[in-house]
């Protein structure tokens, strides 16, 4: 097993997630198989209990783990899938040395942060890295290592202790450290500044790591002087000093690290020169390029509770992203803030008010995403009804599933309290209920979480149908509360269809309004699995609908060939139309013009 390890300095945001997911794909590119670990050197056992308005989303994978949103990245740019312990943290790693303290295993002896706790990281790290991720057998070639914070930070001291001492005992030849720092440009003068990275470099060696790269942001590309003097002052070879510059969008790191022959460097200092091959990125390029050039713009209003930050929504707003390009449209997100739309805010803030309702009725689809407590829950119910009733493009997820559902009954059923008793102990008419299984005094790990079946009661649905016909379809799960199983004969007799369930057939999955262009909500969560290459089906399903392609991804059991060249996207011409299905089965027309450029 070889390492790389990415370490950030001088602030924190500046993209070392993105950074780390890009040195894992272009290895991946040439030929090495990569996993992944993210340290976070906070106290949380995870990011179960985090705010996703301070910390961005939780990310939630196959095995339930709730994680740092930076395991999404890496799990959508490697197509592979991470386990919970992927995500290590001070939290997990202390537990561990003190449950280890009280079973008695320390012998007696005083326990210290060194070296029980760095030992432990070690031992962590070791065994996680070996854990099969991309479907494969036996254990990858690589593992990146990605550690959170800044160099620097008190909190993470222990953590580069450890991970000194590991790049010791590995050995040179197999550990590589690429240190992103940013080069700032003084306006005045409009010139690049290499001090902070010299400071931040000091720093890292000071601490025992010495870095074989350095991946410098900053807003151009660096002029050869400035990397002369950082090469001199940090002792890193010019040839391994890469400059990350501003980019129109995320994809494209993959390719600037390519093109600056990033994976030279790495693989020089892996020791791994005569293994691989020369980095393949044609199906991203291609995907990146056509990405740039969209501009027939879908616009989806999202209605949410944290609409000030969109890393709270960032999975939802990859896969939206996703399902976008595939369908050659430019992806334009209108954020609805949800309390917006109610009532109250007509009469507190009519302007406020009227900016909201402009934006939802302006919108070719509407998501109302996940979420937890009642701030909002009226208006995403209002966004819900306005969906329904004038066949605007909808998908809800697991909350906004579960609001769809409050909102039928109350306007289809006439059940005017309906609701969930997770906003209304009290009501008479439940319709959205704690699930038993739940706790309500432990907040962290207690929810149905992570990969759950859900099993198609008919295949003659939209869902079923862009899930390619599927039997049934595994996602991820992150709720406490359930569709009442008791009312659902009483929904299905007013036309709202439970076409997914799980394997009891009591838990409601999917539902679906027969009759609408798209009107579809699932308890999962199914932005955890989209990929750039692989959009998720029920994404796929909401843009296609908002754009008027729906019947022809449908058709073709939500399989979008995606046969795009370059001359297709700026043409524009012949894309709604000259839909004809070829013998393979894919969309010839929409997405190809002949020339067979596979993404
Ligand atoms: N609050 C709801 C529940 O616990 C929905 C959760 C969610 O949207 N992730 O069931």
């Amino acid at each position: 097993m070889k390492y790389v390890l990415v370490t950030g300095g001088v602030v924190s945001g500046l993209g070392k997630g993105v950074t780390a997911s890009s040195i894992g794909l272009l290895l991946k590119a040439c030929g090495l198989r990569v996993t992944s670990i993210k340290i976070d050197p906070y106290l949380n056992t995870d990011a179960g209990t985090m705010s996703p308005f301070e910390h961005g989303e939780v990310f939630v994978l196959d095995d339930g783990g709730e994680v740092d949103l930076d395991l999404g990245n890496y799990e959508r740019f490697l197509d592979i899938k991470l386990t919970r312990d992927n995500n290590i943290t001070t939290g997990k790693i202390y537990q561990s040395v003190i449950d280890k303290e009280r079973r008695g295993d320390y012998l007696g002896k005083t326990v210290q942060v060194v070296p029980h706790i760095t030992d432990a990281i070690q031992e962590w790290i070791e065994r996680v890295a070996m854990i099969p991720v991309d479907g494969k057998e036996g254990p990858a070639d690589v593992c990146v290592i990605e550690l959170g914070g800044t160099i620097g930070d008190i909190e993470s001291m222990p953590f580069i202790e450890a991970l000194g001492q590991f790049s010791y005992r590995v050995g040179h030849g197999n550990f590589c450290l690429i240190h992103v720092s940013l080069v700032p440009v003084l306006n005045v003068v409009g010139e690049q500044k290499t001090k902070p990275t010299q400071h931040s470099v000091r720093g890292l060696r000071g601490l025992g790591l010495t870095p074989n790269i350095l991946a410098c942001r900053s807003t151009k590309a660096l002029d050869e002087n400035v990397k002369g003097k950082l090469s001199q002052f940090c002792h890193v070879p010019a040839e391994n000093i890469v400059t990350l510059y501003d980019v129109p969008n995320i994809w494209h790191i993959p390719l600037l690290l390519r093109e600056q022959k990033a994976h030279e460097a790495i693989l020089k200092g892996l020791d791994l020169l005569g293994v691989a091959r020369e980095p393949d990125l044609k199906e991203w390029t291609t995907r990146t390029e056509v990405c740039d050039m969209l501009h027939d713009p879908v616009r989806i209003a999202m209605v949410g509770k944290y609409t000030g930050l969109s890393d709270s929504y960032l999975s939802v707003l990859k896969a939206l992203l996703h399902a976008s390009v595939a369908c050659h449209q430019k992806l334009i997100v209108e954020w609805v803030p949800a309390g917006d739309l109610e009532d109250v805010t007509a009469k507190e803030a009519p302007n406020v008010y009227k900016a909201a309702w402009d934006l939802l009725k302006g919108a070719d689809g509407v998501l109302v995403p996940g979420g937890f407590g009642d701030r909002g829950v009226q208006g995403k119910i209002l966004a819900a009804k306005y969906a329904r009733e004038n066949k605007v493009p909808f998908l809800g997820i697991c909350l906004g599933m579960q609001i769809a559902v409050i909102e039928f009954a109350r306007s289809v059923l006439g059940l005017q309290d309906a609701n969930s008793t997770e906003f209304d102990s009290e009501t008479k008419n439940p319709c959205v209920i704690f699930m038993p299984e739940g706790s309500k005094t432990h907040m962290g790990g207690t929810m149905r979480l992570g990969s759950r079946r859900t099993y198609f009661k008919t295949t003659d649905c939209k869902s079923a149908k862009l899930y390619g016909n599927a039997n049934f379809v595994d996602e991820r799960h992150r709720h406490r509360y359930e569709v009442n199983p008791d009312m659902i004969s009483q929904f299905e007799n007013a036309g709202l269809s439970f076409v997914g369930r799980d394997e009891s057939g009591r838990r409601m999955e999917i539902v679906e309004l027969p009759g609408h262009p798209y009107f579809v909500g699932v308890q999962f969560h199914p932005e955890f699995k989209s990929r750039p290459g692989k959009p998720s089906a029920l994404f796929l399903g909401l843009i296609a609908a908002a754009c008027g392609k729906l019947e022809a991804v449908v058709r073709n059991y939500g399989h979008v060939s995606m046969l795009v060249t370059k001359k297709c996207v700026m043409s524009n011409g012949h894309q709604n139309g000259n839909i004809n299905k070829s013998s393979n089965g894919s969309l010839n027309g929409l997405y190809s013009n002949g020339n067979g450029v596979h993404f």
